[in-house]
This record gives C-alpha cells, sequence and structure tokens, in this order.
C-alpha cells in the first residue's frame, strides 16, 4: 500500500507511457516461483515476441475510460478502423444506463475523422477542424476530447495548436487533446494515464480548492458494474466517506471537485493509479493503492487501505469482523462446490492477480495465470500466491491466445476464470471476470461470483457443445510445441 508519500519519483513529470517506470515487464513466459525468483534477482528483462496474435491499442482505454462522461464529444483522429474496438465500451456504457434507470438510453458521442492515404500525404488538420467544428456545433458539449492515433502521429498532425486555436473560437466547451498515439506502449494501461494528464492539464490546471471532509475521489474503470459501485460506495459510506465516483457515469462537475477531496482511491490496481501518485504531489491528496476488492482477502486489504489513510482504523476493523461473521457461512457452503478444482485465470493485472487469490477462499487450486504486464505490484501478489499455489504457469501476455489455448490444452483446468472465448471452444467451463454488468467485487460480490463459476462447473453443456461444433485454427503440432518459443530474449 502506498499513502502518498514522497518519492524520488515526484516532482519528474510522468511521461504517460507505463514502461517508462522501472521493472515493467510485459512479453513472459515462467511459473510463478521463478517469476517471483527472478524479479527479485533483478533477472526479469523486457523481452518481445517474434510472432504476435494481437496487442490492445492504449487509445481505446483513453477512449472507454471517459465514454461515459456527461456533455461530452470524442473524436478520435484517425482512420476508421482505430474506434472498431471502442463498441465494447459503448455496450458497457448502454448497459450501465439501463441498470442506473436511465430509460432514454444513449451512446457516447463519437466522431472520426477518417484519416486515408490523401490526409497521410497532405496533413489531416483540416479533416480535425471541421470534425471538431462540427461536433461542437451539433451537440455544444461541455468538454471535446480529441484523441490521437498512430497516423496522425506519424504524419505529425499538432492536435495541440488545433485544440488551442478552437479553444479561442469556443469558449464555452473545453477543448481536451489526448496524446493516446497506439505505437507510444505496449501497455494498453497507458492509455488511461494519457487521459488523466490531459484531464489535470486542461481541467483541473493544479487549482487548489478548499478541502472537504470526508470526500473520497473514488477511481473506477468502465468495466466497472453498477452492483460493483454500489458495494464499494456502501462499503465506504460505514466508514464515513462521501465519495465522489469517477470518471465512469460522470461529469464536469464531478471532475471539478477531484482537487476538494480528502483522499483517493481506485477499484482497480492499474486504473488512475499513476494519477493518485500526480493528485498527491499536484493537490496534497493523499491515496490508498492495494489491490482490488475481488475476495475476501483482496477486500479486508483494499478496504483497509483507504480506512488507514482516512484514519478510520478502529471502525473498519469492526466492520470487517462483522461482514465476515455474515459471509463466512456462504463461503463455506460454496466452498463443498468448489473445492480441488483446478484453475486457469487470464484478466487484466488487476482482476486476474484479485481472482487468483479470490479461488483460495474457495480451497482452487491455480494451474495457469495469464496477464498483460509484471512489475513490483504483481510481484507482492505473486509472493502471496505462491505461499498457497504450489506449482502454476505465468503468461505475461497482452492478447496472445495461441499462447493460452496451448497452455490449457496441457493443462487440462477444470475451470476457466476470465475472458473466455477460447476456452469456451474448448469445451472448459468458464467464467467471466470482466464482468461489467453483475457484482464481482467486496463481500457481497465474491458470493455473487462464487455461486456462478460453481454453477457454470455444474453446468458445462453450452461449453461442450460449442467444442463439438467449432473448429480452432490451430494444428494438432501447435499444442506439442513450447507455448513460450515465440518470445525472444528477456528468459522464460
Ligand atoms: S491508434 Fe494505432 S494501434 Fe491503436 S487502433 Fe489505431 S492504428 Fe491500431
Amino acid at each position: 500500500m502506498q499513502e502518498g508519500k514522497k518519492n524520488n519519483m515526484a516532482n519528474i513529470q510522468y511521461s504517460g507511457v507505463r514502461e517508462s517506470r522501472p521493472g515493467r515487464v510485459n512479453d513472459l513466459g515462467t511459473t510463478g516461483k521463478e517469476a517471483a525468483e527472478n524479479y527479485k534477482k533483478g533477472c526479469l528483462k523486457r523481452a518481445d515476441r517474434s510472432f504476435a496474435q494481437g496487442l490492445q491499442c492504449q487509445q481505446i482505454n483513453s477512449m472507454a475510460a471517459l465514454m461515459s462522461l456527461e456533455d461530452s464529444v470524442f473524436i478520435s483522429h484517425s482512420p476508421q478502423g482505430c474506434v472498431g474496438c471502442a463498441i465494447m465500451a459503448v455496450d458497457m456504457y448502454r448497459v450501465g444506463q439501463i441498470h442506473r434507470g436511465i430509460r432514454n438510453v444513449k451512446n457516447p458521442r463519437l466522431l472520426v475523422t477518417n484519416i486515408d492515404q490523401k490526409s497521410v500525404v497532405f496533413g489531416g488538420e483540416t479533416k480535425l477542424r471541421q470534425t471538431v467544428k462540427l461536433a461542437v456545433e451539433r451537440y455544444h458539449p461541455k468538454m471535446a476530447f480529441i484523441y490521437a492515433s498512430c497516423a496522425s502521429g506519424i504524419i505529425g498532425d499538432d492536435i495541440d495548436a488545433i485544440a488551442a486555436d478552437l479553444q479561442a473560437e469556443y469558449p464555452d466547451t473545453i477543448m481536451i487533446p489526448i496524446h493516446c498515439e497506439g505505437f507510444k506502449s505496449k501497455i494498453c494501461a497507458s492509455g488511461f494515464d494519457a487521459a488523466f494528464i490531459s484531464i489535470n492539464k486542461y481541467i483541473l490546471k493544479k487549482q487548489q480548492v478548499e478541502k472537504q471532509k470526508g470526500l473520497i475521489n473514488l477511481f473506477a474503470p468502465t468495466t466497472v458494474s453498477y452492483a460493483d459501485q454500489k458495494e464499494m460506495e456502501r462499503m465506504l459510506k460505514l466508514i464515513g466517506a462521501e465519495v465522489n465516483y469517477i470518471p465512469f457515469y460522470s461529469s464536469l462537475e464531478k471532475i471539478k471537485r477531484i482537487p476538494a477531496a480528502e483522499a483517493s482511491t481506485s477499484i482497480c490496481k492499474v486504473f488512475a493509479d499513476e494519477f493518485m501518485k500526480t493528485l498527491w504531489e499536484d493537490y496534497q491528496i493523499p491515496y490508498s493503492h492495494t489491490v482490488m476488492p475481488i475476495g475476501i482477502r483482496n477486500t479486508d486489504k483494499w478496504y483497509r487501505g483507504i480506512a488507514k489513510v482516512l484514519g478510520k482504523e478502529t471502525e473498519v476493523e469492526t466492520i470487517i469482523a462483522e461482514e465476515h461473521k455474515r459471509i463466512e457461512p456462504l463461503v463455506a457452503e460454496l466452498k463443498k462446490r468448489l473445492e480441488g478444482k483446478r484453475v486457469f485465470i487470464c484478466g487484466g493485472t488487476g482482476r486476474s492477480f484479485a481472482a487468483a487469490a479470490l479461488i483460495d477462499d474457495f480451497g482452487m487450486e491455480l494451474v495457469g495465470l495469464e496477464t498483460p504486464t509484471y512489475d513490483e505490484n504483481a510481484q507482492t501478489d505473486i509472493e502471496y500466491l505462491n505461499d498457497i499455489h504450489k506449482n502454476y504457469v505465468v503468461d505475461i501476455a497482452n492478447m496472445q491466445p495461441f499462447e493460452q489455448v496451448n497452455l490449457l490444452h496441457k493443462l487440462k483446468p477444470d475451470a476457466f476464470i476470465g475472458v473466455p472465448e477460447w476456452a469456451a471452444r474448448l469445451g472448459i467451463p468458464t467464467t467471466h471476470v470482466l464482468d461489467g454488468k453483475r457484482p464481482t467485487m467486496g463481500y457481497d460480490g465474491l458470493l455473487f461470483l462464487g455461486n456462478k463459476i460453481a454453477d457454470q462447473l455444474e453446468n458445462p453443456g453450452f461449453n461442450k457443445k460449442l467444442a463439438k461444433h467449432t473448429r480452432l485454427p490451430y494444428k494438432d503440432t501447435w499444442y506439442q510445441e513450447d507455448a513460450f518459443k515465440y518470445i525472444e530474449k528477456g528468459g522464460k
């Protein structure tokens, strides 16, 4: 846990590129034991893949983080294809509105400049100016977010200068350029950082405001369900906090309240963690950065972390004891259904480690873990997991399904927790942990998630039928190969 201590990184302006922090590795195939030992010795080196199937781009994370903000337009200065995967964030936003009781469900106002061959040769600035003007005149937004892309970065279109020009022309709309060119980083969470850097630069502007007693910034990404939001707010209210839930389903007014907070915390481990450091440096807001509150151990740890920053250590212990009394008999019932099952987990850095700790509550055994990044925080989690799970594979991969199916073929887990597309087609019972639509977090989320895993194990029919009728695109020989054969340098 970190609580806003000044360190030697303070006052060095963070670039927004996650690789710029020391000790971050994003291509690695190893075991939990080896990863922990090699990290300790300083032997984990950055590697690369000589073959890769895909890479999640940081631009989409910059967009997804902000897409549910009220009174906003989102302009992607890119070819059309770049906004293709915005569909997931749009879906989350639409479902989120329904869960919040909104009847007239809206789409985000997302426009794309459609950089094409001509723009690459002659420049795309005119297209960008026209698109921003169109967006502002049509929607009269309070905020216009302008997203860079690989193409706009390569041709050198100056989105900052264009935003500054248009700001003078449209003073009622805050122009916010975001530097999220996909090629800048292989770690997609850099996209969150790029969005927050721009929020600080163009909206908050280091202005000091009066602090509000008990106000907490609770940072949440798009993938957090409304049920999880309510659970987190319930828990924080019990320790006397008023929650400023941002930036998901928030507004310019809520963003402007950020500097007034007494403390900050985040639901996800790789969301706003860098921004919370900036808030400490620029606005003296202490923060708690611990784990994602999934499972008993992680929920307790997350809760204690923010309670400590607020000076509520005694109160939180009483609440935790009561919550344990309430849920432990129910967890014991779930354990009867789940104990001894072998599990493979795949998810983002926050969720995958949290899910690995969660399965311990149910007496399940970890056989494989796939996640995009390894760093100091991952090391803390792996050391904890190594005490519980003795022998499991670690695949540090940003979207490499060919490695995942190879590992699943060899490890033959009873259950798969995570992004399920590929495992489901192998007939393995799957549970989606990146579930922005149902509860997963806090004490109540843990029970829901446990029941969901148990139900899948007891009703695997759908995935079994799916496996019978689908064919994966790999030759049998691939399953005999080393899953990590394309990882070069850095150690395997
Ligand atoms: S910004 Fe770059 S990496 Fe991202 S989708 Fe566009 S071309 Fe691909």
